[in-house]
């Protein structure tokens, strides 16, 4: 995705008048859910002409086909053509379903991004990867395709839950760990509330577009951006099935710890840097409980990541910090020591 399709900004105002005057519309649609309308729209909704208001109901289990058909019934219904325009307003369960909606409509229209979780802003507004979810599959049917816009302001994070703040800063703690060793130098020594969210959103999203620009389709350099997702998925998964919830930034935070031990056991990683690794997450996130009678349960999870080739668990692991290495297979005993490492 090139730069210049995204702008960050404390001007979100003054950014939307030029975009929707350089973008070439006929009408214009606002994606939101009850949240985003509540806090996000009123922020807004006086730099944007005549336009009209989709709302959807907000959590992943609305990030569905049957979700889109009321987006695509409402499009419909307003005679939108060819060269409307869809504005999604949300975080990562609007912008992956109003992108999708919006580039299978009429075969698709213009859609731009306005992210208002942290999650969003450093990471699924990047990278072009739309879809829904599909009969319990998490992203199951979708699609690449860039946004033609994207305006990020840390003035939405004002409204975000302190708990979907940190889940959000997972990810930027992980392009840290993959990419960046002298800025995990100077990020290790800040918690949140100092942190400047500008600075913090640009350097993220700086290492997702190169690392994305570098390999759009995910054949291999981009691989890296899964760093904590093998163990971290998996745990979310164990945890849904259970009733039981942990947030996605939680779970990555386990799968970094968990990951970054096994990298140490490879001898990839000195033990100063896992404790490093471990004593910043420990100071953001509280550690998920997993009880020794679960690894199993969760180990049957890992098997079935997508990721895996050949029924073989591959994962990344860091080689130092700021380096990862991808396609790595991991054996049964890595997987559940680290676990067991995890939680004890
Ligand atoms: P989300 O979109 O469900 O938002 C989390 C919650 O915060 C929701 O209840 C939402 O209504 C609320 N909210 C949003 N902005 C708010 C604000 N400013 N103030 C108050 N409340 C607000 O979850 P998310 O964590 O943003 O995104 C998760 C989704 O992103 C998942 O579906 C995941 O698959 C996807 N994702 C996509 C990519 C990608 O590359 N496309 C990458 C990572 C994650």
């Amino acid at each position: 995705m090139s730069t210049d399709k995204v702008v960050i900004t404390q001007a979100v105002n003054q950014q939307i008048q030029y975009i929707l005057k350089e973008l070439n519309f006929t009408q214009l649609a606002v994606l939101v859910d009850e949240n985003t309308l509540v806090n996000c729209y009123p922020l807004i909704k006086a730099s944007l002409p005549n336009h009209c208001l989709i709302q959807i109901k907000s959590g992943e289990e609305f990030k569905t086909i049957e979700t889109c058909n009321h987006i695509w019934g409402r499009l419909t219904a307003e005679a939108f053509d060819r060269k409307s325009l869809l504005l999604n307003l949300g975080g990562g369960v609007i912008g992956d379903m109003g992108g999708f909606a919006a580039r299978t409509f009429k075969r698709g229209i213009k859609f731009i991004n306005i992210p208002t979780t942290l999650l969003a802003q450093v990471d699924a507004s990047i990278g072009g990867k739309l879809g829904v979810d599909f009969k319990g599959l998490k992203n199951h049917i979708g699609l690449f395709s860039d946004p033609d816009q994207v305006i990020v302001d840390p003035v939405f994070l004002q409204s975000l839950p302190p708990a979907e703040l940190a889940s959000g800063f997972a990810e930027v703690i992980k392009h840290h760990l993959i990419a960046d060793a002298n800025g995990w130098e100077m990020l290790k020594k800040q918690s949140l509330p100092d942190l400047n969210w500008l600075e913090t959103i640009r350097h993220s999203v700086a290492i997702k577009s190169r690392v994305v620009a570098s390999d759009p389709q995910e054949a291999g350099y981009r691989k890296t951006l899964n760093f904590g997702h093998t163990l971290g998925h998996a745990v979310e998964s164990f945890k849904m099935i259970n009733d039981d919830s942990v947030l996605h930034g939680e779970a990555v935070a386990l799968g970094m710890i968990a990951e970054s031990y096994v990298s140490y056991k490879k001898g990839l990683l000195s033990s100063e840097e896992l404790k490093s690794i471990e004593n910043y997450i420990d100071s953001i996130f509280t550690r998920v409980n997993i009880m020794p009678e679960e690894i199993d349960e969760i180990f049957n999870l890992v098997i079935q990541d997508k990721k895996n080739k050949n029924n073989r668990v591959m994962a990344v692991l860091l080689e130092g910090i700021g380096s990862a290495k991808w396609d790595i297979k991991l054996t049964p005993s890595e997987i559940k020591s680290s676990l067991r490492y995890y939680s004890n």
